[in-house]
């Protein structure tokens, strides 16, 4: 029995800040845990040509797996590169290999190239509303973003409905927020109009000092509403769990991490799509 309900329609999520190191990789894999443990049914859809996400959920990423390369180059379909991933039973993940990093440059000359990771979502049968996708349906899809904002980030922003940001609460945190918000509106005007930030989450937040409550409140104050109540705090067993191959989640159930991934994730299941 699902603990929250499940969307009416697949949410197709982008993790997305061009910044590195703020939290994407890790907010993605322990969300989509987390979600997992809430009844949705969940896939990971990794865009990082580093396979970050890939390690962490121990889903293997070496050349030659069917990978995010094929659907976005070869025009494999969905249903032929996603597996399971073996360290949260019943999350679907679509791996990043290396390839993927000349992707940007060999799509160029591919037609409707921005266009490929909608598409390839949008021809699964496992997504869309319930009455036409069934049982099987994914309530969420997670798209997790490399750290810049090229092709492979762009082909992100035109396949999913819902961007979420993560901010890591630190100096410099808001720099290039304005960057990427144009580009958010640049993507609503051109390619895809149904874009929209809906959810902004505080990561590696340190209680302790003031900085980090300072940058919260700034965030809070400029966002508002689509920033979620809960941060995520700074904590050596999250950062830790991925190289045992798995989400903190399951590493360590009990801690501060887990337990605020876990209240994050209700809180994206509750408030649904904005
Ligand atoms: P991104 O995907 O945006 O580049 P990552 O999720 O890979 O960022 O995080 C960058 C680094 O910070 C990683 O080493 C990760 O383990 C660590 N990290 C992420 N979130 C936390 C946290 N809440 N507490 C401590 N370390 C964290
Ligand atoms: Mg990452």
């Amino acid at each position: 029995r699902p603990a929250v309900a499940r969307p009416p329609a697949t949410r197709v999520m982008v993790v997305a800040n061009q910044k590195g190191g703020v939290g994407k990789t890790t907010s993605t894999v322990n969300l989509a845990a987390a979600l997992c443990q809430l009844g949705q049914r969940v896939l990971v859809i990794d865009l990082d040509p580093q396979g970050n996400a890939s390690t962490a959920l121990s889903v293997e990423h070496r050349r030659g797996v069917p990978s995010t390369y094929d659907l976005l180059v070869n025009g494999a379909t969905l249903a032929e590169v996603i597996t399971e991933s073996p360290e949260v039973p019943g999350l679907s993940v679509v791996p990043a290999t290396i390839d993927l990093a000349g992707a940007e440059i060999e799509l160029v000359s591919v037609v409707a190239r921005e266009s490929r990771l909608y598409r390839a979502i949008q021809a699964h049968p496992a997504v869309g509303a319930a009455a036409e996708a069934g049982e099987e349906r994914f309530d969420y899809v997670l798209v997790d973003c490399p750290p810049s904002l090229g092709l492979l980030t762009l082909n992100a922003l035109v396949a999913g409905e819902e961007m979420m940001i993560p901010i890591q609460a630190e100096y410099y945190a808001l720099e290039g927020l304005g960057q990427l918000l144009e580009t958010v509106e640049m993507v609503r005007q051109h390619l895809n109009q149904r874009l929209s930030v809906s959810t902004i989450l505080i990561t590696m937040y340190d209680a302790r000092t003031r900085l980090a409550s300072g940058v919260a409140d700034e965030v809070r104050e400029h966002f508002g509403e689509t920033v979620l109540r809960t941060s995520i705090p700074r904590s050596v067993r999250i950062s830790e769990a991925p190289s045992y191959g798995q989400t903190v989640m399951t590493y360590d159930p009990g801690s501060p991490g887990a337990l605020s991934y876990l209240e994050a994730a209700r809180e994206m299941a509750v408030r649904g799509a904005r």
